[in-house]
Formats: C-alpha cells, structure tokens, sequence
C-alpha cells in the first residue's frame, strides 16, 4: 500500500487553492479525480478536476461497485471516489491527494487508516467562508446557500482529522500544511 495525503472541509474553505500551491512542491503528489453528478463550474475540465458524469452514469457505477466511497453531498448532487484512480496513482508510485467532503474524508482515513493524513481546512469564520464562497464567484446564489447550510455542521468534525490547519493568510496555512505533510511522508524513512 502507498501513502495518501486527504484534505476536508466545507465547501469553500480553500481546499482546491491550498492543494495547487502544495502540487508545486510535491512532485510525487497525484490528485485523486472524483466523480461527480454536477456540471462544469468556471474553468474545470472534465478529467482534469473532476470525472463529469450524468446522474444515470454515476449511479450505474455506484450499482457496479466502481466506487470505494460516495455521497449525496448535496441534494440532488453526488461525489464519489472511484476505485481505478486509487490502483491508477499507486501503479505509478506516487502519492494520492484526495478532495473530499467531511464524510467521505472520514470514510477514506477509516480504510487507509496509518497510511493517510487526514487534513482539516478551518476558515477563519463562517463569514469569511461566506466572503469567499461569493469572491470565487463561480457558484450560484442557490449554490452558495446549499454550501453554507452544511458547514456549520461539517465544521463541528474538524476534531477527528489527524490535523487542522486555519486557511487564514494563504502563505502561512500552505508553509504548515508542507511541514505537516513533510513529517508524514519522511516517518517511515526516518
Ligand atoms: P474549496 O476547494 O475548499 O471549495 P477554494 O479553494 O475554491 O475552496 O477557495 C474558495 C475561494 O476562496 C476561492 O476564490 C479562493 O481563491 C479563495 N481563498 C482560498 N484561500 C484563501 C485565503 N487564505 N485568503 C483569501 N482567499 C482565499
Ligand atoms: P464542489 O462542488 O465545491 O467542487 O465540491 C463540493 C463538495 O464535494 C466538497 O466538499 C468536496 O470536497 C466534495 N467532494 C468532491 N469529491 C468528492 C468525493 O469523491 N467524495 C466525497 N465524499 N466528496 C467529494
């Protein structure tokens, strides 16, 4: 088994930022693709952020057993992890980086156990986490209210993750995030 790097937390709080910038350091990180039911949003490429699927697509896979974990993160709206990015990353002997929603971070470290860090992002504050969900200004006004209604509750779990990090300076959280990763990877080797 290899190593896998997960991040958590409410939608918005900076997961997708605080993992580009640790891309460029860590050359052996490989982003773990999810699937999803959603459409496109701004910029994202199908394959590149996410696997975009059909409704009827993703839950014929959910049916198949293609999937190592799954929600309905929001109403109507599902995620998943599918198993071939995890045999897909491990065959190339790089680490995984995951993306997920509180639950499904729970899910994965229960099966990866040890040979994950489970990272929580913490916002400053649910009305920074507000700003910021409008300043991405990607995400409906419907979309927006769905994200923050969540949150509150997700938030209240950041203590069962293996670390919290509060995504307040940009700088700051992605330097703690490298050093916390840096101690992961190295323990073996030590
Ligand atoms: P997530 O992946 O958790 O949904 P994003 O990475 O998309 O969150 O971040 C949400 C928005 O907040 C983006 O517009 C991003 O540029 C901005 N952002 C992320 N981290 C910070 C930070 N430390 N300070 C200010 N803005 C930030
Ligand atoms: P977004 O629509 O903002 O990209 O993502 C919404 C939420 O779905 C985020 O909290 C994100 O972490 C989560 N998510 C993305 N991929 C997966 C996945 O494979 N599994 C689970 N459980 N959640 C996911």
């Amino acid at each position: 088994m290899g190593k896998a790097i997960l991040f958590s937390a409410p939608s918005g709080c900076g997961k997708t930022t605080i993992i580009h910038e640790l891309m460029k350091y860590f050359d052996c990180f490989e982003f773990s693709i999810s699937a999803t039911s959603r459409k496109p949003r701004g910029e994202e490429h199908d394959g590149v952020d996410y696997y975009f699927l059909s409704h009827d697509e993703f839950m014929r896979r959910v049916e198949a057993g293609e999937f190592l974990e799954w929600e309905e993160v929001y109403a109507g709206t599902c995620y998943g992890t599918l198993k071939s990015e995890i045999n897909r990353i491990w065959d190339s002997g790089r680490v995984i980086v995951f993306d997920v929603d509180v639950n499904g971070g729970r899910n994965i470290k229960r099966y990866f156990n040890d040979d994950a860090l489970s990272i929580f992002v913490m916002p400053p504050s649910i009305e920074v986490l507000e700003q910021r969900l409008r300043s991405r200004g990607t995400d409906s006004e419907e979309s927006i209210s769905k994200r923050l209604a969540r949150s509150a509750e997700e938030l209240k779990q950041a203590p069962v993750f293996d670390v919290t990090i509060i995504n307040d300076d940009l700088q700051r959280a992605v330097d703690e995030t490298r050093r916390v990763i840096e101690k992961f990877i190295n323990a073996e080797t030590i």
